[in-house]
């Protein structure tokens, strides 16, 4: 299997050396591993593992189901974007990447005097590489001269290890789905097209959040991004492209709903003047100084549908401790649970409303997409469950590139590739 990943990949740098016409072009569609391959990597963030099997309208999606679909890709805890985009593309745990939330403060680097931040509307901090571990996919593919492109992954806007996707573009939630697209069709018609593309849509999340995950308006947001992947394929088609593409669609975690109902207030637990809290559906807790870490999993733990926990007391399973920006306690909600305060509360009744994610990745609400479809995939593969890092591993196998090392599971390739 090694030796037939790898010949493509030698052929490639040939026929790039010697100033040929793209490999593609001269690809015999009967013998589909002798041509150069290209992958995609799509990105549907929030689309839950079920909503496939939805009466949706979604022909794309299910086309290429047609080749592998596994029952559910299981996030990295926690399951928010951040953390799990970077481990799809790295096959690393969060607290190996450095990627261990939206939301972050660094306790070993101090920006005057105070613990460096990270969000992301943080735009500096995104493009700040020392943030981002680990070596991201485009960067094993640089590195081994195989040409990449990015409209948009979170951590594709900086240099990491000193390389950035030779193609690449600042984040815009703005961006038109098809000009994104048309952006990477445009970048396989260049003279050196990219032979790994991401794109990234974020609608799916977007009505997930705002109308909760049983919403029509989520169906309505799955039927677009099918049609701009109908786009895609269509534009693949017109090249030539087709069948020498492998597409690999994948989603970052699910969404579950979530209540006003469904809310316990912190207040009594903690001293909010002095612990520092990381708000969300996984709550961080700072304690502030001189304060018990022990008292404040206690009293957290006490109250109804939370479970705190020392970080190094997190169930090993998480893979959620070793690193300085976890935060020391780290408190697990029940599904569809928000801790919350009094003040947030009285200011914001409704509130929480419509869906969120980044519960522990046990609970299936928070399970995501693989789907995948081209000449290095199985037809008609139905693998019980694969993990977020064990995609790192996959796309490095169908490129022919040596992954740097990785958490994903060596077989996991073997229940997906031909
Ligand atoms: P979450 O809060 O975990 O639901 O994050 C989803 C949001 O992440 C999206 O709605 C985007 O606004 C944002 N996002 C996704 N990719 C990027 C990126 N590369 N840079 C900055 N923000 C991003
Ligand atoms: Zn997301
Ligand atoms: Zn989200």
């Amino acid at each position: 299997m090694r030796r037939l990943l790898i010949l493509p990949a030698l052929l490639a740098a040939v026929a790039s050396a010697a100033g040929c016409a793209g490999p593609s072009e001269t690809a015999s569609p009967a013998h589909p591993a002798a041509a150069a391959p290209t992958l995609v990597l799509v990105s549907l963030d929030g689309f839950r593992w079920d909503y496939l099997d939805r009466d949706v309208e979604a022909p794309t999606l299910r086309w290429i189901a047609g080749g592998v679909r596994a029952q559910r890709l299981v996030p990295v805890f926690p399951s928010k974007t951040f953390p799990n985009h970077y481990s799809l593309v790295t096959g690393l745990y969060p607290q190996a990447h450095g990627i261990v939330g939206n939301t972050m403060r660094d306790p070993e680097r101090l920006v005057d005097g105070q613990p460096a931040r990270f969000s992301l509307s943080n735009r500096e901090a995104i493009a700040d590489g020392r943030w981002w571990g680990g070596e991201p996919i485009w960067v094993t593919a640089e590195r081994q001269g195989v040409p990449a492109g990015t409209v948009f992954w979170p951590g594709s806007e900086t240099a990491i290890g000193g390389v950035r996707p030779g193609r690449w573009l600042p984040y815009d939630g703005e961006m038109p789905y098809a000009a994104r697209v048309d952006t990477a069709l445009a970048w396989l018609d260049a003279p050196d097209p990219p032979r790994l593309v991401t794109l990234y849509f974020e609608a799916v999340d977007d009505a997930g959040h705002r109308y909760g995950p049983d919403a029509p308006e989520v169906d309505a947001a799955i039927a677009r991004v099918d049609s701009v992947l109908a786009r895609l394929v269509d534009g693949l088609r017109q090249r030539g492209r087709l069948d020498q593409t492998d597409l690999v669609v994948v989603s970052d975690h699910g969404m579950a709903a979530l209540s006003p109902d469904r809310v316990v207030l912190l207040d009594d637990a903690l001293d909010l003047a002095v612990d520092d809290v990381d708000w969300g559906e996984t709550v961080g807790v700072w304690p502030g100084p001189g304060r018990d870490a022990d008292a404040v999993v206690a009293r957290i733990s006490a109250l109804p549908h939370l479970t705190a926990y020392r970080k190094e007391d997190l169930p090993a399973r998480l893979h959620y401790a070793d690193s300085p920006r976890i935060p020391p306690v780290v408190v697990l909600a029940d599904e569809g649970w928000m801790a919350s305060s009094r003040a947030y509360v009285a200011r914001n009744p409704d509130r929480p409303s419509g869906g969120g994610h980044g519960w522990d990745n046990r609970f299936p609400s928070m399970h995501g997409i693989f789907l995948a479809r081209g000449p290095a995939f199985q037809t008609g593969a139905r693998p019980d469950s694969l993990q977020a890092v064990d995609v790192y591993g996959i796309v490095a196998g169908v490129l022919g590139l040596r992954p740097a090392p990785n958490a994903g599971d060596a077989s996991a390739a073997g229940q997906v590739l031909r």
